[in-house]
């Protein structure tokens, strides 16, 4: 699939739940959000069907996220559905770790290749702070459980305020370079101002080279994390939605008025 601005889009990222098990300051409100009812929250089958057609479209990377992805229930069922699609080539997922270090061999064993986790601190207090009450032992144990399932490579989700020599970042980086990671900064972003920027180490917020789609919980397609735009597959199609999406992605992203990570993914 080839959009307006020559741009190959063969990435797809698919929130498979607007829920999550932390409330990080930057993501989410304390109160937690409203959430989807289940009736609008895509099955499975919805999502192999959206998937199918990406892949028929040029898709051949998905990667799963969220909310936390693993506390969608049944969702090794999911990656086992996914890594049996003909035509991808790249299975992914962005955890927040917690659950990771109970799922973290089934994951492997279901076809994840490679995993994103998030981690912005080490230290334990400002973890618990700014994830509204997590534990960083449960997302340490479950990085080394990744890594003893051989999940390869594992990126640590680092996000930054202004810099990567602020203090937690280094601590972070040293932390990496000591177990094996690598580390992908990603610059704190406010969708509503539409300030983003470039992810250094990562893919992420350089337009020019985007070949993001994004599919929502609730089954809208996303071309662009920095704009309204979006195109429901249960009223349209899904093949519709597909090309509606790429058809009119935009150039470049400047604000989104309507979503927060936590519905789209990051
Ligand atoms: N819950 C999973 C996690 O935290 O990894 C997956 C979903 S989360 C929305 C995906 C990524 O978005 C995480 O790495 C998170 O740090 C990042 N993120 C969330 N809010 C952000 C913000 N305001 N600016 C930059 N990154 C953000
Ligand atoms: Fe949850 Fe991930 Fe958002 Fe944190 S960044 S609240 S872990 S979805």
């Amino acid at each position: 699939m080839l959009d307006n601005y020559n741009r190959r889009l063969n990435y797809l990222r698919i929130s498979v739940t607007d829920r999550c098990n932390l409330r990080c300051s930057y993501c989410m409100p304390e109160e937690g959000i409203k959430m989807l009812s289940h009736s609008d929250i895509l099955t499975f089958e919805e999502i192999i069907d959206v998937v199918m057609e990406a892949v028929n479209l040029g898709v051949d990377k998905v990667r799963i996220t969220g909310g936390e992805p693993l506390v969608r229930k049944g969702i090794l069922n999911l990656v086992e559905m996914l890594a049996a699609v003909d035509g991808i080539k790249d299975l992914s997922m962005t955890t927040n770790g917690i659950l990771l270090s109970e799922f973290a061999n089934d994951l492997k064993a279901k076809g994840i290749n490679r995993i994103n986790i998030s981690l912005d601190t080490l230290d334990p207090e400002k973890f618990s702070t700014m994830t509204r009450g997590g534990d960083i032992e449960m997302v340490k144990k479950g990085i080394l459980a990744a890594r003893e399932a051989g999940i390869h490579p594992i990126k640590i989700n680092c996000v930054i305020d202004k810099s990567k020599e602020e203090t937690d970042a280094l601590q972070v980086k040293d932390y990496c370079d000591a177990n094996g990671l690598n580390i992908r900064y990603i610059h704190k972003m406010d969708l509503k101002t539409g300030h983003f920027a470039i992810v250094e180490g990562g893919d992420g917020g350089d337009c020019k080279n985007c070949n993001r789609l994004r599919l929502t919980a609730d089954g809208k397609i996303k071309p662009c994390l920095f704009n309204n735009l979006e195109f429901d597959i249960r009223n349209m199609g899904i093949k519709e939605a597909l090309l509606a999406a790429a058809s009119l992605k935009p150039e470049c992203g400047s604000f989104n008025g309507n979503n927060h990570f936590h519905n789209i993914g990051g």
